[in-house]
């Protein structure tokens, strides 16, 4: 873009006109805010009863009618100017401000944004007045208009003076119109006494219901009224209490020095026994002082709170919070959803302590019955049980004085099962010593932060508690294999898939006892890392070394055959310490030696004279800095930096992401098969690790995701699924998609609203049992993205347990070809980078020219 000079240097205030365009897209940001805007303007207008009427979604007309005062004829003229309000006067006022609006920006925005006219009868008129605007906001027509008292304004193709953004909006308005109807159902929920109706037209096609309430009293009754009697069934009022003092702890504040009166909760939270939550955070609806807003950090807690107790659920949550006018700030943002509150922590451990109260009665249940009973041997199957106690048990036990302990050590239980889920390990497999590498070099040094990582595993799970959660984490694709799904007992019956189950065979026990006898990795740590490395070439185990030189002499590695031949791996040579070379004997030598705790290790220092020539060593960097000066180039850029380590994670994700396109994996060249478990490919001069079990579980994962249609199974009597009008109409849209998920409805159009889909038919897969709430998260789903496949978590859950049987196992020797094929497969799908339970594929190990020698 080219200037003038004369303009370059000359300030000008932008024409006021521009300025108002300009501003008002900031204002009004999509269809969600051109509604509030105008709910709240009838609502401040004291209106019992609002009307909202949206033609195609809102995308041609929204328009809104109350019955409230209706405006006067002095006021027609500023009616629709920028910052011209009838709510406060000057900025003292905000303190103490009880009207949804205040800044006298809506309608001037809507204005400049759209085709907007107002017909309105001020209570004190005979007759009403219809008025015009232009996209100034200036009145362009004004005739008497028959109505009874009240306001209607008219909001014609919104965005449409904004091209891009109208024509975006007109894109994604079936999203935009799920968002608004999430804003609406807040509204209608916290509006006591007020009725709220909101239809659709699409087309010339019948007006659909898509919220409505009867002006109940209570906020109860809204709530019934939007979402069914059902839902007000799985609630619990919130029952505030002051915060506890090892709450007050945890937040820092001072117990003594709290304001009693700043916050007053209530509202209504989902029970915690599990299938009273939801699938999703769709019906969260969070008030200060009656004005609906999204409070990040109350959310937050909420939700972490309720996850405690139900671990899969989401709740339902109404909370209104009043507070003291002067302590809360609402001007942050033009939509006033952003609310700056002082105290906030007082408020968190406030919620915190109350709702761990609420709860808490399920937390006693669990510990009493389960905690200790049998920890190791059942703690699983508690787990998988947890939440599905009898409502009768759950609501009778009384608070225990102790019940905050309890509930920690429960949710330590937990968290430790969710990390490992394997407990029931044998003593003599505890017993194991445990050997850290205490030198290591360059790859061998990755290498065997990899090989340690199924032991670590089994360590960690077996309850050690000294350090082996470091150990755990020190190793990113840690426990890969090791980690038995829990729900993975599903026999993929009930499916058809473009994929054969066949391969279902090896069970997950088998990996463990693989993983056992095939290599103790505690002794392949100390092997690896003693600094002298050999391995077999063992045929068809596929076992490779890399091609390096041997180098002996200078300290490094050399390739010699085996001795055993299970020990399919890198095996030690170098003469070792007497219980150095203990912890390097294969399986059959050292199972009985073994002892039943841990032994310090003493390694034995050795002292080798080092012969050490001038001559030599400039020899050696002139060497070196002429290769440099070859490669230099080459050198300068490194392509893979991040370090392997789970904190690095994301960083070696982006870098592969970035680096490696799809065809690349089919050029990967095989190097070979590293401890059983992980294939080591070449391209070019960067090598690179591959955890074969995780690579092939992400592909078999995305295969059954593409391909795979559940079959349904019919159910006795179609189910009624007490659906809101919006959900119900996104199911009736993307109907096809329900179907590929094995869900089928009949639909009666003519039915009331809410009542027009009955469930059918359910996908069935033993083990596994769907409901109404995995409809309610697909709904979710495609309330964000129409028409796009998406599969419920629980569907996708399911995929995930079934591709890991049928993946290739940790322990698993491959021959060249197989691992080419997995290699391969990597670049068949769009993210390869981990596998469905999030843990990572590949790695970057080592850049060759970066490895000199000299
Ligand atoms: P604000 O609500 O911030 O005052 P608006 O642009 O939304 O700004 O509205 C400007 C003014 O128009 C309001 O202050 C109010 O006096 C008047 N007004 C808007 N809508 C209505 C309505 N539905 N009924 C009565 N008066 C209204
Ligand atoms: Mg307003």
């Amino acid at each position: 873009m080219e200037l003038t000079p004369g303009v370059e240097k000359t300030i000008k205030p932008i024409d006021r006109r521009s300025v108002h365009r300009i501003c008002s897209g900031q204002v009004v940001l999509n269809l969600c805010t051109a509604v509030k805007e105008l709910v709240e303007n009838s609502l401040d207008a004291g209106a019992t009863n609002v009307e909202v009427k949206l033609k195609d979604y809102g995308a041609d007309l929204i328009e809104v009618s109350d019955n409230g005062c209706g405006v006067e004829e002095d006021n027609f003229a500023g009616l629709t100017l920028k910052h011209y309000t009838s709510k406060i006067q000057d900025f003292s006022d905000l303190i103490n401000v009880e009207t949804f609006g205040f800044r006298g920006e809506a309608l001037s925005s809507l204005c400049a944004l759209s085709n907007v006219s107002i017909v309105t009868c001020h209570k004190s008129a005979n007759i009403g007045t219809r008025l015009a605007f232009d996209h100034s906001g200036n009145i362009t027509r004004r005739v008497p208009f028959s109505r009874p008292q009240g306001t209607t304004v008219s909001v014609q193709q919104l965005f449409l003076t904004l091209p891009v953004r109208h024509k975006e909006f007109q894109r994604n308005i079936k999203k935009e119109f799920t968002k608004m109807v999430q804003i609406l159902q807040a509204y209608c929920i916290i509006c006591t006494g007020v009725r709220i109706n909101c239809t659709n037209q699409v087309g010339q096609g019948k007006k659909q219901a898509v919220v409505s309430t009867s002006g109940s009293s209570t906020l109860k009754e809204n709530i019934g009224a939007i979402f069914g009697h059902k839902q007000v069934q799985t609630l619990i009022p919130f029952v505030q209490l002051p915060p506890s003092e090892e709450v007050c702890e945890e937040y820092g504040l001072n117990v003594s020095a709290l304001p009693t009166k700043l916050y007053t909760i209530a509202g209504f939270v989902s029970q915690c026994n599990h299938g009273d939550g939801r699938s999703t955070t769709d019906r969260q609806f969070f008030f200060i002082n009656q004005r609906p807003c999204d409070p990040g950090k109350v959310s937050k807690v909420v939700n972490e709170i309720y996850h405690m107790y139900n671990r899969h659920q989401y709740p339902f949550i109404v909370l209104n919070i009043r507070a003291e006018s002067g302590c809360v700030d609402i001007n942050v943002t033009p939509d006033k959803r952003q609310i700056l509150l002082q105290e906030e922590k007082l408020l968190l451990a406030i919620l915190k302590t109350s709702l761990m109260a609420m709860f808490g009665t399920d937390v006693n249940k669990l510990a009493v019955n389960q905690k200790l009973t049998d920890v190791e041997g059942n703690l699983k199957s508690f787990l998988q049980n947890e939440g599905e106690a009898s409502p009768s048990e759950t609501s009778t036990r009384p608070f225990s004085p102790n019940r905050d302990e309890t509930s920690t050590i429960i949710a330590r239980l937990k968290e430790s099962v969710s990390r490992g889920k394997t407990f029931a390990l044998r003593e003599t497999e505890r017993a194991q010593p445990k050997h850290r590498p205490t030198t290591s070099q360059g790859i061998f040094q990755m290498l065997a932060g990899f090989s340690a990582s199924p032991r670590k595993k089994i360590l960690l799970n077996e309850g050690s508690e000294d350090g082996s959660e470091v150990d755990s984490r020190n190793s990113p694709l840690a426990g890969r294999k090791l980690e038995k799904p829990n729900e993975d007992t599903d026999s993929g019956l009930g499916s058809v898939s473009a994929e054969s189950d066949g391969g279902l065979s090896t069970p997950e026990t088998a990996v463990h006892f693989r993983a056992e006898s095939a290599g103790d990795s505690s002794k392949e740590k100390s092997s690896v890392s003693s600094g002298e490395i050999q391995s077999s070439e063992c045929g068809s185990s596929g076992v490779f070394l890399p091609s390096e030189p041997n180098q002996n002499e200078e300290g490094g590695f050399s390739r010699q055959a085996a001795s055993s031949p299970k020990a399919k791996r890198f095996k030690i040579s170098q003469p070792l310490s007497p219980k150095a070379h203990f912890s390097a004997m294969t399986p059959e030598q050292d199972s009985d030696a073994q002892p039943l705790y841990d032994v310090p290790v003493k390694m034995e220092k050795r002292t080798v004279p080092l012969a050490v020539s001038w001559s030599s060593l400039t020899g050696r960097i002139q060497r070196q800095i002429k290769r440099q000066e070859t490669e230099g180039e080459m050198l300068k850029f490194r392509k893979f930096r991040a370090k392997i380590s789970p904190g690095e994670n994301k960083t070696a994700e982006d870098e592969l992401r970035k680096e490696i396109r799809k065809e690349m994996f089919a050029n990967m060249e095989i190097v070979g098969q590293f401890n059983l478990g992980f294939i080591i490919a070449k391209l070019k001069s960067d090598l690179f690790i591959v955890d074969q079990h995780a690579t092939d579980e992400k592909y078999n994962f995305e295969m059954l995701q593409e391909h795979t249609v559940l079959q349904g199974q019919k159910l006795i009597k179609p189910q009624n699924l007490n659906l809101t009008a919006v959900s119900e109409s996104i199911l009736m849209d993307n109907l096809e998609i329900f179907q590929k998920n094995g869900f089928d409805f009949v639909v009666d159009e003519n039915a009331p609203v809410t009542q027009r889909v009955k469930l059918i038919s359910l996908p069935t897969s033993k083990n596994w049992t769907f409901g109404p709430q995995d409809v309610e998260e697909l709904i979710f789903m495609l309330s964000d993205s129409p028409g796009i496949m998406c599969r419920p978590s629980r569907v996708r859950q399911m995929f995930a347990s079934r591709a890991c049987r049928k993946s290739v196992m940790i322990g698993t020797a491959l021959t060249a070809s197989e691992m080419k094929k997995l290699i391969s497969h990597m670049g068949e799908i769009e993210h390869p980078w981990n596998c469905p339970h999030g843990r990572p594929t590949i790695r970057h190990l080592a850049n060759l020219d970066l490895i000199t020698q000299l």
